[in-house]
């Protein structure tokens, strides 16, 4: 990168920097840089303000320890909080001897995840609208294993239990064989007070491809690998950007957690329903129906229990975590969230022997981005 194109920026305003990046920076005077006209802080600042410690650096990922345990690749936009993949909006940098992560990367994701708190933003959680995603003419992704449209409404059915059980007031976009528009199911969601929206689908792609991965709408600005448009302004759904990441955490993490699949990551999305959704909103996609042995388990009412009682999880704590409380409702054991580590096997992109082995990460990546089709 040439002169031209980076140009130092020295921020000395102390309320510039809490409004950017919350009340931990209040005592501190963060220096950002301009990089390709992106606006980059320096790691150090932000292990510094998380208390993070450098624990590790091998085969190009440095891991951290102290309150979480977090890993990174230069160059590249992974990102992993106790082992649990985020794809950043923005590679991480290096510049001047030193790393550097985008500023809005540190407010939209790392502020929201390591410490994920109460939001003034977020209302009382008592409503919660569940969208199996496609139905009637539009089956979305089919295998010889399973047929998305059947396996989007299955869970969706058996999540709509666990949660009446729990009190909450369930709407169904859908709960029969039937086509709606994404038009629908966002007006469904925006007549809901009180409501977040999580939306249900399936993947397909190479049979190899399998895996986890659940989208939350990209932050202003930015661009998105899954953006239906170039359009990088803000949009309704970005008036919940922390709520979407925290909801995105809780579901995501059990989920990756309790089925043991492949962590594709909580990756961030321009899809119609996230984009004009003016409530907290996730689209997840519990595996590939494409895939010979996933696609046999997604069919399974023991499987789809699990990924049903994974999401139910993820709500009940996020809503203790982020909203205000309902009236007589109590926090549940599972009622935090929290990013704890799991230790499984299917996780190894950053266990010592995938790393001894070249960077396992960069590699499953690629085959992560390679193998998907949107289903
Ligand atoms: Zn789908």
């Amino acid at each position: 990168m040439g002169t031209g194109t980076i140009r130092q920026l020295l921020i000395l305003g102390v309320a510039m920097v809490t409004c950017l990046f919350g009340r931990a920076y209040a005592q501190s005077t963060i220096n950002t840089e301009y990089i390709d006209g992106v606006e980059y802080v320096r790691l150090a600042d932000i292990c510094r303000t998380y208390n993070l410690r450098p624990k590790a650096s091998q085969n190009g990922m440095h891991t951290y320890g102290g309150s979480h345990r977090v890993s990174l690749i230069p160059a590249r936009q992974d990102f992993y909080v106790n082992n649990y993949r985020y794809v950043l909006s923005y590679p991480i940098k290096s510049y001047g001897g030193e790393l550097m992560i985008s500023s809005t990367d540190v407010s939209k994701l790392v502020d929201p995840v390591l410490r994920p708190r109460f939001s003034k933003n977020a209302s009382t959680l008592r409503t919660v609208v569940i969208d199996p995603g496609h139905g009637g003419h539009d089956a979305g992704a089919v295998s010889p294993y399973a047929r998305e449209k059947d396996c989007n409404l299955a869970v969706a059915l058996k999540l709509r239990r666990l949660l009446r059980e729990r009190g909450y007031k369930v709407v169904m976009t859908r709960d029969t064989d039937v086509f709606l528009t994404l038009q629908q199911r966002v007006q469904i969601a925006n007549s809901c007070p009180d409501s977040i929206f999580v939306s249900i689908h399936h993947n397909s792609g190479r049979r190899a491809a399998e895996g986890i991965e659940t989208f939350t709408l990209a932050p202003h600005g930015t661009t998105s690998p899954f953006a239906r448009t170039r359009r990088t302004a803000d949009l309704a759904g970005n008036d919940q950007d922390s709520e979407n990441i925290a909801l995105a955490t809780a579901v995501h993490s059990r989920a990756i957690k309790n089925t043991k699949a492949v962590d594709r990551g909580i990756q961030r999305a321009r899809f119609s329903v996230l984009c004009t959704i003016k409530r907290p909103a996730i689209l997840f996609e519990g595996g590939f129906v494409s895939n010979p042995t996933e696609g046999g388990l997604i069919s399974s009412s023991k499987y789809q229990d699990t990924l049903a009682l994974s999401i139910c999880n993820g709500i009940e704590a996020y809503g203790a975590t982020v909203c205000k409380r309902a009236p007589g409702r109590k926090a549940g054991k599972n009622s935090r969230v929290v990013v704890k580590g799991t230790g499984s096997k299917t996780r190894t992109s950053i266990s010592g022997a995938q790393m001894s082995r070249g960077g396992i990460s960069s590699r499953s990546s690629a085959k992560q981005q390679k193998g998907n089709k949107r289903g």
